[in-house]
């Protein structure tokens, strides 16, 4: 047996070369977008408007295995990757457990999460077409940081709709995004028709992710040479994520390490799919058995206790419906909610394969989330971001499980970033501010009242 180091690096030479599109050995594939008007499948070219080609071509794509990397792209993944996946020695002896445990960890960079590895692939396919900018939103802003990053590495413009309170109250973000150039507008905001009707509507309101969407992509269609892009949720960005996967299965094949469970925090499930796709990969071929688990807030339990169903992707309702689990596109976490994963809805992929049975997931609440980031933080030394201490929670409980039994099972779970920025949440944490308001049935009944009518 080879000592296993605290950390398993890779050289740049070993660094996966091509993303890995997990549809293509998907048995089921997911269901397809649909016109938010006629239900019909969207074509590419309905989506040329609003999406990057070379983009729209790889969230169509159900059945090309492997996308090459541009050499411009892996020229950048160079500068922060590959990450390194660690063996959480203090952690487990802190749990006294038998268990394994191991996690890749993807905040080494400035925007502190995994979003930059779609942002900068994102950022080059409209630089290649020739565009003069995109559009996005952002909630806390993690994906506005790191698009910000690649658009500036490119020479795009990028306009940023925020939502609003977190434009006021999380002002570090803002201004990270503004250094790299990009301009950041509060939504819902007077500079858009969307966002104007939003404003008479509901006045005094302090935004949503799902209005901030409409905005941006208002703008990106009514402005010449901009497209908007979306750092979440799409087959797009899970294709590209899914170099933390592939980075994993390298480096833990090194070592003749097999995991026996794989954990990841789920929002829109873009970390999460990125981590799994070679595993599940596996998985689906019969390769290979793994529990594969996906981790959700309480308060925004999308798996758990979400429909599969056709949903509007955003607020305004211009995007094209998903069938997905979601819990209503009109629904909104409890404002108390503080650890981030506040999306209504979830990949189709992930929920085609939690539909078919291929993962589990669990909701937590999330003081039990923060107890899970400061007992790690003292271990292991990094600050994790609250959406990653989703996985950090589940992980533990996983070990002290372990240590009842007597397992001593390899667990690997993703730590998708660090919590700089969040330490607002940390401190309504500290002061015992925090609650873990979890919404009832009923509540779920009046948003599911929303869900569109598709047969
Ligand atoms: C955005 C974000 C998430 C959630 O998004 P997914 O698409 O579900 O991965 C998780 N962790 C961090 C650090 C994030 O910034």
């Amino acid at each position: 047996m080879k000592e296993i180091p605290y950390k398993i690096y890779l050289s740049e030479d070993e660094m996966p070369k091509a993303w890995y599109n997990l549809r293509a050995d998907m048995k089921t594939k997911p269901a397809p977008l649909l016109n938010p008007g006629t239900h019909q499948p969207m074509a590419a070219e309905e989506l040329a408007p609003v999406f990057c080609e070379e983009l729209i071509q790889q969230e169509l794509d159900n059945d090309t295995p492997y996308f090459p990397i541009p050499e411009e792209v892996y020229n950048f993944y160079k500068m922060y990757r590959p990450s390194p996946l660690v063996r959480a020695y203090c952690l487990e002896k802190a749990l006294d457990t038998p268990a394994k445990i191991y996690y890749k960890f993807e905040g080494n960079n400035t925007s502190g999460s995994h979003k930059l590895n779609s942002a900068i692939a994102q950022a080059y396919y409209a630089k290649k077409q020739g565009l003069k900018g995109v559009t996005t939103e952002t909630g806390a802003g993690q994906w506005g940081t790191a698009l910000s990053m690649a658009c500036s590495y490119f020479g795009l413009d990028l306009k940023v709709f925020m939502v609003k309170v977190s434009y006021e109250q999380k002002p570090f973000r803002r201004e990270v995004m503004r250094t790299y150039g990009a301009s950041v507008t509060p939504s819902p905001s007077e500079t858009t028709n969307i966002g104007k009707k939003i404003l008479a509507d509901h006045p005094g309101t302090t935004g949503s992710l799902g209005c901030a969407i409409s905005e941006a992509v208002e703008v990106a269609v009514s402005t010449p040479g901009y497209r908007y892009v979306l750092g979440s949720v799409l087959n797009q960005v899970l294709l590209h994520q899914s170099v933390i996967g592939l980075e994993t299965e390298i480096a833990l094949k090194k070592y003749d390490i097999v995991p026996d469970i794989i954990i990841g925090c789920a929002g829109g499930g873009s970390n999460l799919g990125g981590l799994i796709a070679p595993f599940m990969r596996d998985k689906i071929l019969g390769k290979a058995d793994y529990r594969i688990l996906a981790v959700e807030p309480a308060s925004c339990p999308s798996f758990t206790r979400g429909k599969y169903a056709y949903d509007f992707a955003d607020t305004g309702m211009v995007c094209p419906l998903a069938k997905m689990y979601t819990l209503g596109s009109n629904f909104i976490p409890a404002p108390n909610h503080a650890g981030g994963l506040r999306y209504h809805g979830m990949s189709t992929t992930l929920s085609q394969l939690y539909h078919d049975g291929y993962m589990e997931a669990v909701a937590v609440p999330q003081t039990e989330v923060f107890k899970a980031a400061e007992k790690f933080a003292r271990c292991e030394g990094i600050l994790p971001a609250p959406e990653s201490s989703h996985a950090i929670k589940a992980a533990i409980d996983e070990a002290e499980k372990c240590k009842e039994t007597g397992e001593s099972k390899t667990i690997v779970f993703g730590l998708s970033g660090t919590g700089y920025f969040d330490l607002v949440a940390y401190e309504k944490f500290h002061d015992g501010k925090m609650d873990d308001y979890i919404p009832t049935d009923e509540d779920l009944e009046r948003s599911f009242k929303g869900l569109p009518q598709v047969e």
